[in-house]
């Protein structure tokens, strides 16, 4: 709970940023504190550790804090890039946005058959993109285990899009 209340502190809203409409949240203010970071990775951590056998974060802010929940849980960590960003040989996956269509990308050979998978990104809104990253992950013989978030907005209904992977999800603020 005091995590949650200095985090709710911390992180800024837009309204109607980029786009009207759109309440923007900036998670960039939680970097200028490390020892609130690092209260976010420990929490983080401890929702998945003993359960996964490595990390995927999703392009750009699913790193911020993916890889040092990786360290931390002394597993792999797998980058998931938009189109265009990785050498190959890659797997990638389609999916749809509210104007046209996105694709992300791994390498291939990095999620290895039968791991149980952490899929972090920073804020899950609809969904869309964590959901195609999961498809990403099974595609390659892994299993997704857990999904983890700082913020989910629960009215966009992202958590049912991903009840079909039997995954637990965790959000440590929810709007
Ligand atoms: P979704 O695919 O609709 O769930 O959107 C999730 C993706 O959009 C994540 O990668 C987020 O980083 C990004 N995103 C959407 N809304 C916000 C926001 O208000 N603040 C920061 N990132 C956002």
């Amino acid at each position: 709970q005091e995590l949650i209340n200095k985090l709710e502190e911390t992180i800024e809203n837009f309204p109607d940023f980029p786009i009207p409409g759109i309440q923007f949240k900036d998670i960039s203010p939680i970097f200028l504190n490390p020892k609130l970071y690092e209260e976010v990775i420990a929490d983080l951590t401890a929702f998945s550790k003993g359960k996964v056998d490595a990390v995927c974060g999703i392009e750009s802010r699913g790193y911020l804090f993916g890889i040092a929940i990786a360290v931390a849980l002394e597993v792999p960590f797998i980058l998931i890039r938009k189109k265009g960003k990785l050498p190959p040989p890659i797997i990638s996956e389609k999916y749809d946005l509210e104007y046209g269509s996105a694709e992300i990308e791994t390498r291939e050979g990095h999620i290895k058959k039968g791991q149980r998978i952490l899929i972090h990104d920073d804020l899950l809104a609809t969904g869309g993109t964590t959901e195609a990253a999961a498809k990403l992950v099974e595609k390659q013989g892994a299993t997704v285990s857990q999904f983890s978030f700082l913020i989910g907005l629960k009215d966009l209904k992202g958590e049912e899009k991903l009840k079909k992977f039997g995954a637990d999800v965790y959000s440590i603020l929810e709007y």
